[in-house]
C-alpha cells in the first residue's frame, strides 16, 4: 500500500493559526506587534524566493517585517554594523540572516553578532550550546524544529525509535539529531547521523524506523534503502532543470519519492512537506522572542 502523505502545508497552517492567537495575546497584554528583520546579502535566486515568502507570511499573520537588502559585494564590517542596528531596534524582536553569504563574509562571525535574544534562527553559539545542553530556554533552528513538529503532529512515536538522519550540517542534520536524542517528551530517539564519509549507508538507512534525508542530493534515497513501514522525511530542496515547466526548473527532494512511497508508511512530499514548516517555526520563534523581550507570560 502506498505511503500516507504528511501534509506539511496543512500542519504549518495549524501552527500559523496558533501563532495568530499568540500575536493577538501579545498585542492585548503589552501593546506589542512582533517584528522580524530578514537580512539578504546578494541576489541568490533561491534566497530571494525564501525571503519574499517570509515577508508574505509575516504580513498574513499580522507581524511587522523589515527587509535589509545588501549587495553581494558588501564587506563583513558593513553587514555586522547592520546587524548591530537591528539588535538595538526596539520594534525588531527576531533577526534572520539569509544564508548562503558571499565568500568574503564569515558566517561564524555573523551568527555570533546577532543578539541571542533575537536569534530566531538558533545559530548563535549560545543557543547552539543551550540545545546541546537540553536547556529549553534557547532558540532551536527552524528547519529541524519544523521536522520535529511534523513528526509530533503526525503521531509518529519518536520515543525509543531508531532515527537515521542523513546529513550533519549545523542548519539541519546536527541540530535535528540533538533535538531527537534529548531526554525529553517527544524525543528519546536512538539517533544515527550519517554523512559523506559514512560506510554501509544503505544498510544503516534500512534499519531506520524514521529516516530523515537532509543532504541536498536529488533522489538519493532509493526504495531499497528504506524498510517497509518506515517514516520518511525529506528535507532536501533541489532545483532540477525542466524545460517543460514555466519556471524552467522543478523542485525535488533528496528522496526518490515515487519508489520510496511504495514502501514507507508515512512520507513528506517536496514541495509541501518540510518547507512550509520552516517558515511557520520562524514565525513561532519570532513571537516567542517578542514575548520574552517584553517579559510576557
Ligand atoms: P549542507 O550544509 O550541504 O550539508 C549536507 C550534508 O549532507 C553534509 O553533512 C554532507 O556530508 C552530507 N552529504 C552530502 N552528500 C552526501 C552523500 N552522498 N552521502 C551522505 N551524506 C552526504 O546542506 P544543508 O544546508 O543541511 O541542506 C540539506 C538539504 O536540505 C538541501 O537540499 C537544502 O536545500 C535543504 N534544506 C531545506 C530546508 C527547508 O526549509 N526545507 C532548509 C534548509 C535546507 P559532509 O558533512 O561529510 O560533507
Amino acid at each position: 500500500m502506498p505511503a500516507t502523505l504528511i501534509d506539511g502545508k496543512a500542519i504549518a497552517e495549524q501552527i500559523n493559526a496558533e501563532t495568530i492567537v499568540e500575536i493577538a495575546r501579545l498585542k492585548n497584554q503589552c501593546g506589542v506587534t512582533p517584528g522580524l528583520a530578514v537580512v539578504l546579502v546578494g541576489e541568490n535566486p533561491a534566497s530571494v524566493t525564501y525571503v519574499s515568502m517570509k515577508d508574505k507570511v509575516c504580513a498574513r499573520l499580522g507581524m511587522h517585517s523589515e527587509r535589509v537588502s545588501l549587495p553581494a559585494t558588501t564587506r563583513e564590517s558593513e553587514l555586522l554594523a547592520n546587524i548591530n542596528n537591528l539588535n538595538l531596534k526596539q520594534e525588531i524582536h527576531g533577526i534572520l540572516v539569509q544564508s548562503p553569504l558571499p565568500p568574503q563574509i564569515s558566517e561564524e562571525k555573523v551568527f555570533a553578532a546577532v543578539s541571542p535574544a533575537k536569534d530566531v534562527d538558533g545559530f548563535h553559539p549560545l543557543n547552539v550550546g543551550k540545545l546541546a545542553n537540553g536547556d529549553p530556554t534557547g532558540f532551536v533552528p527552524c528547519t529541524p524544529a519544523g521536522v520535529h513538529e511534523l513528526l509530533i503532529r503526525s503521531g509518529v512515536r519518536i520515543d525509543g525509535a531508531h532515527v537515521v538522519v542523513l546529513g550533519r550540517s549545523r542548519i539541519v542534520g546536527r541540530p535535528l539529531s540533538l533535538i531527537l536524542s534529548q531526554k525529553a517528551a517527544h524525543a528519546n530517539a536512538t539517533v544515527t547521523v550519517c554523512h559523506s564519509r559514512s560506510r554501509n549507508l544503505a544498510e544503516i538507512c534500512r534499519s531506520a524506523d524514521v529516516l530523515i534525508a537532509a543532504i541536498g542530493v536529488p533522489g538519493f534515497v532509493k526504495a531499497d534503502m528504506v524498510r517497509d513501514g518506515a517514516v520518511v522525511i525529506d528535507v532536501g530542496v533541489n532545483r532540477l532543470e525542466d524545460k517543460t515547466s514555466d519556471k524552467g526548473y522543478r523542485i525535488v527532494g533528496d528522496v526518490d519519492f515515487d519508489a520510496v512511497s511504495q514502501r514507507a508508511l508515512l512520507i513528506t512530499p517536496v514541495p509541501g512537506g518540510v518547507g512550509p514548516m520552516t517558515i511557520a517555526m520562524l514565525m513561532h520563534n519570532t513571537v516567542r522572542a517578542a514575548r520574552m523581550q517584553h517579559g510576557a507570560s
